[in-house]
């Protein structure tokens, strides 16, 4: 599908600071139609015939001959239809605004390294994700002491309480998330996180014009032990935030039993910055909610180089007045 102004009949896609759909041709809002050409054998765009490269599992893209967004239906409907998505809160120019920011005084980075047409290059992806939620149960049993040492005279008294330690505790996970993309890295992902979920939407196709997005790599079922283990850690926290003040804990019973749980498929939204630089590449995640960034600038050794030819010519320098100043006392 393609959204096509109704004005104009140019690609109308969604814009972050307008939060709703924009056309940037005539500057009309809400003036989005949606068209649904279907993308045939997936390689030509339906709106210019022009030649599109789809990886496996892209579901929007942009057309390189008319750089019209598009949006598979097939990849973002029936088993692929996500649940929700959280539209992009923060625009293109406000992440290359974040990264200039956080970069400006790297003074190794290579010179194009925040230069507009390389920043310019930036993708608004939104990256599969799925969201678990559980409701668990702890049952725990202890015995816990206190203990009270004191001195009278020359006698040191100790004093040990019994407690029936027992909790049993509700916990409601919700929307743990996992990244259901093999291109992203995980450790990435884990880095760009958290998001709010409060600003998360139902989803529509809407929000996607404009961007990259993929459908789910992987199946909710062989994510779910990551999400497990992230839900029995903070459970474990939960319940030992409640059990302090106790010298020692014998445990008689200690289960965790999660009651039911389910998976959501979700799109979140990240702002990928790819810079190439002396045949590596360099990548850039930017939340698309928080704008925290992701990402280790590249070290020009031309200017490592340069700089520290300046430092030794400072250094010989000084060396030199020094000789002069010596040999004149
Ligand atoms: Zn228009
Ligand atoms: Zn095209």
């Amino acid at each position: 599908m393609i959204f096509k102004c109704k004005n104009c009949g140019g690609n109308t896609v969604y814009s972050p600071e307008k939060h709703g759909m924009y056309c940037p041709f005539c500057d009309s809002e809400g003036s989005h139609e949606r068209t649904d050409d279907s993308l045939g054998d997936l390689t030509v765009c339906p709106n210019c015939g022009g030649e599109i490269k789809l990886q496996e599992f892209t579901s929007a893209t942009r057309c390189p001959s008319c750089d019209c967004y598009l949006i598979l239906n097939e990849r973002v409907e029936g088993e692929y239809a996500p649940r929700f998505i959280l539209p992009f809160q923060l625009g293109k120019e406000t992440c290359k605004q974040r990264i200039r920011e956080k970069f400006k005084k790297y003074r190794f980075a290579p010179t194009d390294f925040l230069a507009e047409v390389r920043l310019n290059e930036m993708q608004g992806v939104y990256v599969p994700f799925w969201l678990y939620d559980y409701n668990a149960h702890w049952d725990y049993r202890a015995e816990g002491t206190k203990v009270r040492v004191w001195t009278s005279g020359d006698t040191e008294y100790t004093e040990t309480s019994y407690y029936d330690v027992e909790r049993d505790m509700d916990i409601q996970f919700r929307q743990m998330p996992v990244d259901a993309s093999i291109q992203m890295p995980d450790d990435v992902m884990d880095l760009v996180e958290p998001f709010d979920y409060e600003q998360m939407v139902d989803f529509s196709p809407e929000f996607m014009s404009g961007f990259y997005a993929e459908k789910y790599n992987m199946e909710a079922a062989s994510l779910e032990e990551r999400a497990k283990k992230k839900m029995e850690e903070d459970a474990r926290q939960l319940l030992n935030n409640t059990c302090t003040g106790y010298s020692t804990l014998r445990v008689k019973i200690r289960d965790l039993s999660v009651k039911d749980s389910q998976s959501d498929f979700g799109l979140l939204p990240v702002w990928r910055y790819l810079y190439q630089y002396g045949g590596q590449s360099y990548p850039f995640y930017v939340n698309g909610q928080t704008g925290k960034i992701v990402g280790e600038a590249p070290l020009s050794m031309k200017k490592v180089w340069a700089y520290s030819g300046t430092l030794w010519a400072c250094l010989t320098a000084i060396l030199v007045l020094l000789q002069v100043i010596l040999v004149y006392i």
